[in-house]
């Protein structure tokens, strides 16, 4: 079973996360990204593509 972090501390609440993939993420009302699913694989996205995704790498995934 898959683990999504973000980081809040160095989340800058870009939204980029969220956009690209709603399954995933969402923006919380602190304006930075919450994790709703750690299920990537089931959604066909890789794990680079997800970390590649945030410009200031607040997203890690452990498997
Ligand atoms: S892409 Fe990174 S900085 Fe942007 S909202 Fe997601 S976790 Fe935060």
């Amino acid at each position: 079973m898959s683990t999504i972090t973000v980081d809040k501390n160095k989340c800058i609440g870009c939204g980029s996360c969220a956009a690209m993939y709603p399954e995933l993420f969402k923006l919380g009302e602190d304006g930075k990204s919450e994790v709703i699913s750690s299920d990537y694989s089931s959604h066909n996205y890789t794990k680079e593509e997800i970390i590649a995704i945030c410009p200031v790498e607040a997203i890690s995934i452990k498997d």
